[in-house]
């Protein structure tokens, strides 16, 4: 069989968690709203209503562009794209088309030995969102609530090689979107969706074959599996002799299966013209410079600087800077133990992090400071507690936002290294278990860890282990 490799593009639409929606005064998250409760005259095309540009959707789009390094233009303007469809009520779509709000860009995905991916970003516009469409009881059903919703379109070259890819793109897109506080970016609410142009080619071919288009894909996983399945559909044709037809397929998540769709509109269709009511979008050097000076670092930075800076292994990196404010909590941490960054990368992402995921927080909401933390790593550095301790004071923190040495100090907490006071339980944890004693002399040495067990249940895990086996050893010898 032909060795194949798959030319993917993704476009994605972006919803842009603006107050409001980006022509009009109604909100733009309606969510949780009864049907067409979130309308107004001008979202739901009324004749006589004139559209106004939202500042702040402009601003969110301009941030995106300029964290996917693409070069923001000095002036743009909105087209009218015209359909119909029953979600349209205005029967056009605003829409950038001829003089887009940025040009170029990329987002390059790390692949493994240190190697990259660039996906170069062949289209970044605004434009507004269009309403939903049910069918519930043999009817179909329009709400409008979602019409004029901000969003930015954002369509890749074909650079992506693997379902994997793809599905990597998505992700980093993802993280990147929540980074910069654009967009919830919640895959499973459309405020990031996403159609895939799929087709194959022999390997090292640099020409294209025909594509399919997939629609309605809405997780990640879904992407990776329906992109996979089609990779194997286009193979089997090809093996067969079959040529590969230009189809819309759709996504059947329920089912796992790729449905044939209707067949697209061409461009020509849609008969752009500029859009009369709305002025052309002139951006200003300052205005450009205003958002640049916003612009965070990003999070694909911020991991290659813990690499080098911290000396973290990637995997620690990449999970650390998964979210911002946990890659700040890291950071913060870092600098108020002053110790080994590793060690706080270890509590991290054994212990904080659970929390977190069971809170269902993230980590600029919790009550336990980086300074806690901090803390916490210091008293067990010291030797004031142990580590069992130390994993428990992260609960109190979080539950009464005391510090852990105030909890220490009132509950008692710190280790007991007093060796008369751990020989003394020592020999009560011998006398209470003469099995075990007889079969620990007769050769079974794995019992040593159940006794010291029995005497750290008796002091509530104050004691120092260490030194507890030292004194089991010695008693259980004689
Ligand atoms: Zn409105
Ligand atoms: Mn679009």
């Amino acid at each position: 069989m032909t060795d194949y490799e798959a030319v993917i593009g993704l476009e994605t639409h972006i919803q842009l968690n603006t107050l409001t929606k980006i022509f009009c005064a109604c909100k733009a998250d309606s969510w949780n709203a009864a049907p067409n409760t979130n309308i107004c005259p001008v979202c739901s095309g009324l004749p006589g209503v004139l559209p106004v540009l939202n500042e702040k959707a402009v601003e969110k789009a301009m941030l995106l562009a300029a964290a996917m390094h693409a070069q923001i233009q000095s002036l743009s303007f909105f087209d009218r794209k015209n359909y119909f469809y029953p979600d349209l009520p205005k029967g056009y779509q605003i829409s950038m088309y001829e003089a887009p709000l940025a040009t170029g860009g990329y987002l390059d995905l790390p692949l493994p030995q240190n190697e990259a991916r660039r996906v170069r970003i062949a289209k970044l516009h605004l434009e507004e969102d269009a309403g939903k469409t049910k069918n519930a009881g043999g009817k179909r059903l329009i709400d409008f609530n979602r019409c004029g919703v901000p969003l930015v379109e954002m369509v890749t070259s074909p650079d992506l090689r693997s379902a994997e890819e793809a599905a990597q793109y998505l992700t980093r897109l993802r993280q990147l979107l929540r980074w910069l506080g654009v967009s919830e970016a919640d895959m499973e609410k459309g405020h990031l969706r996403c159609d895939a142009n799929v087709s194959i080619r022999p390997r090292g071919a640099a020409y294209l074959n025909p594509k399919t288009e997939i629609k309605n894909v809405n997780s990640i996983d879904a992407v990776r599996e329906a992109v996979q399945k089609e990779i194997e559909r286009q193979a089997r044709e090809m093996e067969a002799g079959h040529t590969i037809e230009s189809w819309t397929l759709e996504w059947d998540e329920d089912s796992g299966k790729l449905k044939k769709m209707r067949s697209k509109e061409t461009e020509a269709d849609y008969r752009y013209f500029h859009e009369p009511d709305l002025l052309p979008l002139h951006i200003s050097e300052e205005w450009k410079k205003s958002i640049l000076t916003a612009l965070p670092e990003l999070p694909l930075e911020r991991r290659q600087r813990f690499v080098t800076q911290y000396g973290l292994p990637e995997y620690d990196a990449d999970i650390l800077t998964a979210e911002r404010s946990l890659s700040d909590y890291y950071e913060q941490t870092v600098k108020a133990y002053g110790g080994d960054p590793k060690k706080v990368s270890n509590w991290l992402m054994n212990d904080v992090l659970r929390m977190l995921n069971e809170k269902g927080m993230t980590a600029d909401q919790l009550r336990l400071l980086p300074a806690h933390l901090a803390e916490i790593i210091r008293l067990i550095d010291e030797g004031v507690i142990n580590n069992a301790t130390g994993k428990s004071l992260l609960e109190k923190v979080q539950a009464s936002g005391e510090t852990p040495a105030a909890i220490v100090a009132r509950e008692g907490l710190a280790k007991v290294s007093d060796d008369a006071a751990i020989r003394s339980i020592c020999q009560e944890v011998i006398a209470e278990n003469p099995a075990e004693v007889e079969n620990y002399r007769n050769g079974k040495a794995t019992l040593m860890g159940w006794f010291v067990g029995q005497v750290m249940r008796k002091m509530r895990g104050k004691a120092d282990p260490n030194l507890a086996r030292a004194i089991l050893e010695e008693l259980l010898a004689q």
